[in-house]
């Protein structure tokens, strides 16, 4: 390990006073997984831990893992590989860009090699032959798949909200939807989690979030609550799509981060904070309801969106 370097530390949820939730009866507090660490922050922690975990007992001391040119998945594990003593390859989609944008050259100071995959060869990244491939040539490798998308990232993603009992729902944006059965897992009596997909057309995450939960169950793994599981998807808060962002979410972002002094991401958490609070309008959640919402950090990946709103890129 890193001496250096401090492990992430997990915070309690703090209350937002909103007019909104205080008309609508209801009590809103957010779990800011954005300030455990300045760079292994955020769900991703959560999804690497086990994954780091494991990598350490088997003694294999390379991590391999894949993402785009702004992920925050490869921003973490470039981190966590450094806190943890371990060399890290990332496996970038598309072509290299020089200069690096700050994700990449952050995840090359903290050690990890970029490896760039041309994009059709990158779809087909989860096949065999493509396992096989990187095997030969980078040696003995723990494999993380994109987005830390395991059970290995579901497991870590059952820590992510201590003393959940107090709250009637939680609410997180999705992109695997990892986070979620993780969450889900950990939940006790008759809570529920309703997740946001940034994706468009997140219907298909439903059996995608459904095969997780039944892998999980299916092998055994720690499991803290007591498997109700009652989870949700709201699939309207997309905002045009994955990293897409339209003029009502940046004046929501801009004006929610002035009122609460919380920094949101566009990709993911600003679309979950935009339909929780619609919904609050709406009158959606019933009168005396405590709802928790997990910021689940991303804030590097503003300055790839900012550069492409102010047309620098
Ligand atoms: C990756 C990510 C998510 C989505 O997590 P999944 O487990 O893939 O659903 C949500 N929020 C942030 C900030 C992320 O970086």
């Amino acid at each position: 390990m890193n001496e250096n370097l401090v492990f992430p530390v997990h915070n309690p949820p703090q209350k937002i006073n909103s007019q909104i939730a205080l008309y609508a009866g209801i009590e809103l507090y957010i779990l800011r997984l954005d300030l455990m660490h300045p760079s292994v922050n955020g769900n991703k922690w959560f999804k690497l831990k086990y994954n780091l975990l494991e990598a350490q007992e088997k003694q294999i001391n390379t991590l391999l893992t894949f993402g785009g040119a702004y992920s925050n998945h490869i921003f973490a594990t470039a981190a966590a590989g450094n806190l943890f003593g371990l060399k890290t390859i990332g496996i970038i989609r598309g072509e290299e860009i020089l200069p690096l944008n700050p994700t990449l050259s952050f995840a090359q100071q903290q050690g990890m090699e970029l490896v760039y995959l041309d994009r059709k060869t990158y779809q087909q990244k989860n096949t065999k032959a493509v396992e096989e491939e990187l095997r030969q040539r980078f040696g003995e490798i723990f494999l993380i798949p994109e987005g830390g998308c395991n059970l290995n990232g579901i497991r870590g993603c059952t820590e992510i909200i201590p003393n959940t009992e107090q709250f009637d729902t939680i609410c997180l944006a999705c992109g695997t939807g990892t986070t979620l059965a993780g969450i889900t897992l950990s939940l006790k009596r008759e809570q529920r989690v309703i997740g946001f997909p940034v994706l468009k057309n997140g219907d298909f995450l439903r059996l995608e979030i459904e095969n997780l939960l039944k892998s999980y169950l299916a092998s055994n793994r720690y499991i803290p609550g007591d498997k109700s599981l009652f989870w949700e998807l709201i699939c309207d808060y997309h905002c045009g799509g994955y990293a897409k962002v339209n003029d009502e979410l940046c004046s929501f972002k801009q004006q929610f981060e002035e009122t609460y002094n919380i920094p949101l991401d566009y990709v993911y958490t600003a679309k979950m904070f935009y339909g929780v609070m619609d919904l609050l309008q709406k009158g959606y959640f019933s009168k005396g309801h405590k709802l928790l919402l997990v910021h689940t950090g991303g804030l590097q990946g503003n300055y790839g969106i900012e550069q492409r709103l102010t047309g620098n890129n």
